[in-house]
């Protein structure tokens, strides 16, 4: 079965290029080998990503993230069973300074701030819809 889970995050401490240069490989290497797809993305020290694939593949990933020292505050905010997948591979971007998207995110919430977690599930579905193509995605 096909599902989708968004979630979000705060990064534990200032995250530099070998660390997302890291996670960029391992998601790489393992969602590829697990049919995995979606796309994280990091603004402001907070992290939102989007998989899609098997229920259970999808679970166990979630499992090993929430394990992972580099963030905290993991939070599911969108489970959903889907017909079909949106992503071709996986990916990852950094959506730009607070001040580029400033209008953006005060369309999506109540301040010009990123934060996914105060967002209601279809608020959540439209914004990420529209981040997608703000995103500067990383090689
Ligand atoms: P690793 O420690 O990366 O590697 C384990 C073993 O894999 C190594 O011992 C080695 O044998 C082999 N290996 C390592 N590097 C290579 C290489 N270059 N080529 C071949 N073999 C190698 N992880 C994901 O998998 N998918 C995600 O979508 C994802 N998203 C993340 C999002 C966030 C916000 C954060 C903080 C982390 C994310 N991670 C993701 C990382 C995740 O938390 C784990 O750190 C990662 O999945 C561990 O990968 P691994 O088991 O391959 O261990």
């Amino acid at each position: 079965m096909l599902i989708q889970l968004t979630y979000a995050s705060r990064a534990a401490r200032v995250l530099g290029p070998m660390d997302i240069k890291d996670i960029l490989g391992a998601s790489r290497r393992n969602n590829a080998a697990a049919g995995i797809t979606g796309a994280l993305c990091l603004n402001n020290g907070i992290f939102l990503q989007q998989l899609e694939g098997d229920r259970l593949a999808v679970n166990a990933l979630y499992h090993r993230l929430l394990a992972d020292p580099r963030h905290r505050d993991t939070a599911v905010l969108d489970f959903a069973e889907i017909a079909h997948r949106r992503f071709g591979n996986w990916s990852m971007g950094l959506i730009g300074s607070v001040e580029a998207n400033r209008q953006l995110f005060l369309k999506y919430s109540s301040s010009a701030d990123f934060d996914p977690f105060s967002m209601s599930v279809l608020t959540l579905r439209s914004f990420f819809d529209e981040i997608l193509q703000n995103i500067r995605w990383l090689e």
